[in-house]
């Protein structure tokens, strides 16, 4: 089983400003907070799932975050950024509810997981962790929904959620079950 994570607001918090709360590390100008529990989470995940980060952040920070939170002992089998993404024109609606395609149009960059089966995994037997639900739109039957991290010390949801995945770990296959509503299923 695949286990394929995001980064920003699921794993980390990165700011320019700084928070009342201490950060973590710093990579660029950003403040990078850790989501709470991350460290168990990840050494976790690697007992059970093959691990890999898929962000859509430039490809030298998500690096850089990499470097900074992998646990001795935890290896990853892929690190996308960006550039594996699939940009996505989300056109306005204009005050007469017209769409407007050339002002207010911006991208949502998609994570279309057809690119992983090119690689030789199988949608079956792969799960993707992200808070950003568009990002996963053509592949919802994949996705386990987080809620964004911002930098909360109390945050619970590394916590309940590496206690919920293992129950996923023996699915034949993981898009005909129900992961919305996983914090009652654990
Ligand atoms: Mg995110």
């Amino acid at each position: 089983m695949l286990l394929i994570l995001d980064l920003d607001e699921t794993l980390i918090h990165a700011t320019e400003k700084r928070l009342a709360t201490p950060f973590d590390f710093v990579v660029g100008k950003y403040f990078v907070h850790t989501r709470p529990y991350l460290h168990d989470f990840l050494v976790s995940c690697a007992q059970h799932f093959e691990l890999a980060v898929w962000s859509s952040a430039s490809e030298d920070y998500v690096q850089e975050i990499v470097q900074n939170i992998l646990p001795t002992g935890v290896s990853l089998s892929f690190v996308w950024g960006r550039n594996r993404c699939t940009p996505i024109i989300s056109p306005q609606i204009d005050f007469y509810g017209r769409y407007n395609m050339d002002i207010n149009s911006y991208y949502e960059y998609a994570k279309k997981l057809k690119k992983i089966k090119r690689r030789g995994y199988r949608l079956e037997t792969t799960l993707i962790v992200d808070d950003t639900p568009a990002k996963l739109a053509f592949n919802y039957g994949n996705a386990i929904y987080i809620q964004p991290f911002e930098g909360e010390p109390t945050d619970e949801e590394l916590r309940k959620l590496m206690q919920y995945l293992p129950t996923l770990k023996d699915l034949s296959d993981v898009r005909y079950i129900e992961k919305r509503g996983w914090r009652t299923k654990y």
